[in-house]
């Protein structure tokens, strides 16, 4: 293709791209195809001669677009959301134009300098405070393309961080610590590295939060089994149900783990953070306070104090308004990063790093070269604003409250719907029980596990009929046994009539699941 051609192309594809908009309803949110179809349709080699752009752009309708689950569709609710903005579309584009792998700061000050200041932007948007931020010249962010990148990442700098505290560590006796509500990010890292997981029970009536108490007495127990602990993983807003970890009385306890590093993982709930009301919820000023520093916690090869928080990561790829992939991961203290991860061959010495004048990303990171993804960020924000940013999180926060009070409605609801946890942010979490009448024998432990399997098997009938449904897409989730239905509000593109359609589609799920399973 030369440039005039290209020209032409991209005027035509900007087209298409708009038409897919405009259309967007009339897609199947899941697309009605079988294993292999897709394959099917795709030859088994590159062809031998070029071929001509157009048969090339019309495959794009004919093979790809019958196979894609369609994300940006006001009906999808499943998983969380994957937010595309017309900003961050054509950043992909101009950033395909340098493509630049961006790894040092001497391979483009540009994307290294923008990544810094984009970082800080979202860190003030959240509410970080400037001990987050790359201007502090301590703390700092990095963009990575996911949340379990950054959670790897992270993992990497603490176990550094505790073998410089306690030199003689043997690998089999570390152990990375999470909740049974931390998504697989947390096991899938320290099945990477090597490592032991153990994931604390969370209680029910804490809505599945850890809590301080609970922290404590499995600390006690895995240091009592000659293990060692040396990070946490706590959760802000967990996939099942949205939880939020109890970050405050967990520092009260880690202040008594110094060795103890703590990240939170805010792959979904992180955006939130940029809403001031939601401040309480998120537990915001624990985020944010820091423990007593000693000299020797701060600065080059620092260790930073226990009972903090050492680290957190949001992905604005969810609700935040910016095309996949940007997960934004900060650290109160960059060296913790870059002491474990700077291996530097001559030939990517550079004057200006050796000066110390410069961020090398490279050094913050897995990867060597990495996407120039600050562009999208930036364009999303300055389109924005944190104004138009935060409307569009209270827009999803409405919908979802809407859809809360429709489907729990007494007159007009769903029968025999009740929510599994309370709403959080744009997430609503129910469970469908049974609507036969309680006995006096109805407590016996065999009647109770009775309901339990009739009520798990309409929540899971509910699931399958919807996702039979291409017409919407959502996921199920089961906490503490309990099968529930999980609705994640989060396209821009959803409207209250859309939610409202959801409760009536819902209402004849849920008698179709009674039905089939006689209730
Ligand atoms: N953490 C939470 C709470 C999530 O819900 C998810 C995905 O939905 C992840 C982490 C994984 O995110 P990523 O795909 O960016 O690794």
């Amino acid at each position: 293709m030369d440039r005039e051609q290209f020209r032409k192309a991209g005027y035509a594809a900007v087209d298409r791209i708009c038409d897919y908009f405009e259309n967007l309803e009339s897609y199947d949110v899941v697309p009605k195809v079988q294993p292999g179809d897709i394959a099917r349709l795709i030859a088994d080699e590159a062809p031998q001669e070029g071929e001509p752009w157009e048969n090339i752009s019309k495959d794009f309708d004919r093979v790809i677009l019958p196979g894609i689950t369609h994300w940006q569709h006001p009906n999808f609710y499943a998983y969380f959301p994957a937010n595309t903005t017309y900003e961050c579309i054509l950043a992909d584009m101009y950033a395909g134009a340098v493509s630049n792998p961006g790894f040092n700061w001497l391979c483009s000050p540009a994307c290294t300098e923008l990544e810094s200041k984009a970082t800080d932007w979202v860190a003030k948007l959240h509410g970080l405070d400037d001990t987050w931020q790359n201007e502090g010249k301590v703390g700092g962010g990095v963009i990575n393309g996911s949340a379990s990148e950054s959670c790897l990442t992270v993992c990497i700098a603490a176990r550094e961080r505790y073998l410089r505290l306690h030199p003689n560590t043997p690998f089999a006796e570390l152990v990375i610590v999470a909740t049974t509500q931390t998504h697989s990010l947390a096991a899938k890292a320290a099945l990477i590295l090597g490592i032991e997981f153990v994931a604390i029970e969370t209680k029910e009536e804490d809505d599945w939060a850890l809590r301080g108490d609970g922290l404590r007495t499995a600390l006690e127990e895995i240091e009592g089994q000659g293990k060692k602990p040396f990070i946490l993983i706590a959760t802000l807003g967990s996939t099942s149900t949205g939880a939020v970890d109890k970050f405050g009385e967990i520092t009260a306890v880690t202040a008594d783990y110094p060795s103890l590093f703590l990240h939170i993982d805010a792959a979904w709930g992180g955006v939130f953070l940029s809403l001031p009301e939601c401040h309480d919820e998120t537990f915001l000023s624990a985020i944010n306070a820091r423990a007593p520093q000693s000299a020797d916690d701060v600065g080059e090869g620092a260790i930073c104090a226990g009972g903090e928080v050492h680290s957190i990561s949001s992905n604005l790829h969810k609700s935040g308004l910016v095309t996949f992939d940007a997960n934004c991961l900060w650290i109160r203290d960059r060296a913790l990063l870059t002491s474990a991860l700077d291996v530097t061959p001559p030939f990517l010495r550079t004057a200006q790093a050796s000066a110390g004048l410069v961020t090398d990303y490279r050094n913050m990171s897995i990867s060597l070269g990495r996407r120039f993804r600050s562009l999208k960020i930036w364009f999303a924000l300055r389109s924005y604003g944190v104004t138009g940013f935060q409307k569009h999180l209270r827009q999803l926060i409405s919908r979802a409250e809407v859809f809360e009070r429709a489907l729990l409605d007494a007159d007009k609801g769903v029968p025999g719907v009740v929510l599994f946890t309370p709403r959080r942010f744009s997430l609503v979490v129910f469970r469908v029980v049974s609507l036969a009448a309680a006995t006096p024998r109805s407590d016996t432990p065999d009647a109770v596990a009775a309901r339990l399997e009739r009520e798990n098997a309409l929540n899971a009938s509910v699931v399958r009929h919807a996702n039979e449904d291409s017409s919407l897409m959502l996921t199920p989730t089961t906490v503490g046994g309990k099968n529930c239905v999980r609705i994640a509000i989060g396209s821009p593109n959803t409207e209250d009539r859309h939610v409202l359609d959801l409760v009536e589609k819902i209402r004849r799920l849920v008698d179709r699941a009674r039905e089939e399973v006689g209730d």
